[in-house]
């Protein structure tokens, strides 16, 4: 560039020759100071990070038990010195994260999507996708942080800046004392509830369950719904009808209010028991039957005038899209560490759009979970509401740190600003919670190789 040229662009932005590289312009002009204007670019990204040249060192993880369920966080390290967190979903082994490590060592955690292809064959139904999603969490962590960017922005940006968050309840019999359990977290600020009701409540009562001498409600556990032979008699119907009716008159009609949990009763009970509940407008009926079920799941949707809803249980976005077409449930609810991710969770939520349906998303975890969980919802447009099974836990927002604000407040949970997730584990709090016999991001070395022809197709 002449001389009289370059004082004239100094004059025009008033800046410096330094100041004019740092942009658009500048790196246009790559041509004449192609050395000075990729380090003023990669200033704007992350000084640490040269993300094209960012490789996975190391995968470690810190048990954490009574949050208050047990669920194991992983941490993912760089040749960068910069780390990305994820989790395991709750109650889920820590090996299904831990046998990806010989896959993802060597890999660009940027490239989330093309890692995720790779690992996605080691996931299964529920618990056993707990290790590629977790996988798949820290990589978008491990994005950001290279980009400097917040995870929710690399998803397509956000429909809203704060979540609703609907909150579990501890159970009781007495729907007196339940209902006032949900109405003191009204007050705590919260604008969704979700209510266990279960065949425990009656089945102890003469003439409330018909089943099999030795079915009950906690033998059946393992049992898909439609072989236990237990059903709901006209009296079990009325029972539990009416205990919903008396925790409708403490918390008022105006709030949505879900239930789960009803017991592994038969297609027939379900219907049954849903229509005797449409009077008191619950938000919807959680997991009545097994997910894998359309055609049954479609005569419980088409029979009883309240929403149904089911999810948490499946691995990744097509079995969602197959009920979504046969309008087989009302709403859908994934578990983003069942689902696929946070990329595969937000495919979910537009997928089943297109067929006019909603997603509410079931979450049972530690703050690093949740805020994945954040960042997705944020960036879905068809979100409902985010489950937060932990706020009777006093130090389960002190396990993480890096937050500006709180993780949630008034019922809402807050979408952070910071590069990636936006928290990262507080050692001290972590280390009290760590479960027995577990240490804290131990090195994992037994697990850097491991001989597997992985190949799918042959
Ligand atoms: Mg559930």
């Amino acid at each position: 560039m002449e001389k009289a040229t370059r004082k004239w662009w100094q004059n025009r932005r008033g800046t410096s020759r330094r100041g004019f590289l740092r942009t658009a312009a500048g790196v246009a002009a790559a041509g004449f100071w192609a050395e000075d204007t990729i380090q003023a670019y990669q200033n704007t990204v992350n000084t640490r990070s040269k993300p094209s040249a960012l490789r996975i060192t190391d995968l470690r993880f810190a048990h954490i038990t009574g949050a208050p369920m047990r669920a194991p966080i992983i941490r993912i390290d760089t040749n960068q010195g910069i780390s990305g967190y994820g989790e395991v979903r709750d109650g889920a082994s820590v090996t299904y994260a831990l046998l990806l490590k010989s896959r993802i060592l060597g890999e660009n955690p940027c490239s989330v999507d093309k890692v995720f292809r790779k690992i996605k064959q080691f996931g299964f139904h529920a618990r056993q996708a707990g290790g590629v999603c977790g996988v798949e969490m820290a990589l978008w962590d491990l994005a950001g942080k290279a980009y400097n960017v917040p995870v929710y922005q690399l998803l397509g940006g956000k429909f809203r800046d704060r979540i609703r968050l609907y909150a579990d309840t501890t159970e009781s019999h007495d729907p007196k004392v339940f209902g006032e359990r949900l109405r003191q977290r009204k007050e705590q600020g919260f604008t969704w509830l979700k209510m266990d009701l279960g065949i425990d409540l009656v089945e102890k009562m003469p003439g409330a369950v018909t089943a099999p001498a030795g079915v009950t409600q906690r033998t059946s556990t393992w049992t898909k719904h439609m072989f236990t032979g237990m059903e709901l008699t006209e009296k079990g119907v009325g029972l539990m009808a009416d205990y919903v009716a008396q925790v409708r008159e403490v918390v008022g009609y105006e709030i949505p209010l879900a239930a789960d949990h009803f017991g592994h009763i038969g297609v027939n009970s379900c219907i049954r028991l849903g229509k005797a509940l449409e009077k008191y407008n619950l938000a919807w009926l959680e997991d009545m039957i097994p997910w894998t079920e359309t055609e049954l799941w479609k005569q419980i949707t088409l029979a009883v005038d309240i929403p149904t809803l089911t999810g948490e249980d499946i691995y990744l976005k097509e079995p969602f899209i197959e009920l979504a077409k046969n309008h087989a449930v009302d709403i859908f609810h994934p578990d983003l560490a069942s689902s696929g991710g946070l990329l595969e969770t937000k495919k979910i939520g537009d997928a089943v759009m297109e067929y006019g349906h909603a997603m509410a998303m079931h979450f049972a975890g530690t703050p690093i979970s949740f805020m994945a969980n954040v960042h997705c919802a944020a960036a879905t447009e068809n979100f409902l509401a985010l489950e937060h099974h932990s706020v009777d836990v006093p130090w389960w927002s002190n396990l993480v740190t890096g937050n500006e604000q709180p993780l949630y407040e008034k019922g809402f949970a807050v979408v952070p600003d910071k590069p990636g997730l936006g928290v990262e584990p507080n050692p001290d709090e972590v280390k009290k919670h760590l479960a027995p016999g577990t240490g804290y991001f131990e090195p994992t070395e037994n697990w850097n190789n491991e001989r597997s022809w992985d190949r799918l197709y042959s």
